[in-house]
């Protein structure tokens, strides 16, 4: 099947949302975005059942439009998560070990977005 879907963890901010879209088209050919927005949902995977909510919409992306890499990000000047650059990378990569173990067939992949909203993969 043609690769078509790629998968957004991000926050609800309009200042990242085409940002990451274009860095998924780029970077990993996807034509379409999946996009899960919570605001700060960086820090979101520290708590196992918000965790699973998320995962619970991840896996409509994976399942039903076979998306195969799964993003997940952090902003600069994120008002929904208003913590260091540093705890951000932290959380991030927190994020991305908890995706991992959920074992889907698919890439992972945390970044962040600075302050010129340019992605930086982590
Ligand atoms: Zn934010």
């Amino acid at each position: 099947m043609t690769k078509m879907f790629a998968t957004s963890i991000c926050c609800m901010d309009g200042r990242i949302q085409m940002p990451i879209y274009q860095w998924l088209q780029s970077n990993y050919g996807a034509k379409y975005v999946d996009t899960i927005t919570e605001p700060g949902i960086d820090k979101l995977f520290f708590d196992s059942a918000k965790a699973e909510q998320i995962k619970s919409k991840v896996l409509i992306s994976v399942n039903k439009h076979n998306s195969d890499v799964i993003l997940v990000t952090g902003h600069f000047d994120c008002a929904g998560n208003p913590v260091s650059k540093e705890e951000h990378v932290e959380q991030i990569k927190n994020a991305v070990s908890v995706i991992k173990s959920w074992n889907l067939p698919v890439k992972v992949i945390g970044a962040w977005v600075d302050d010129n909203w340019q992605v930086v993969k982590i």
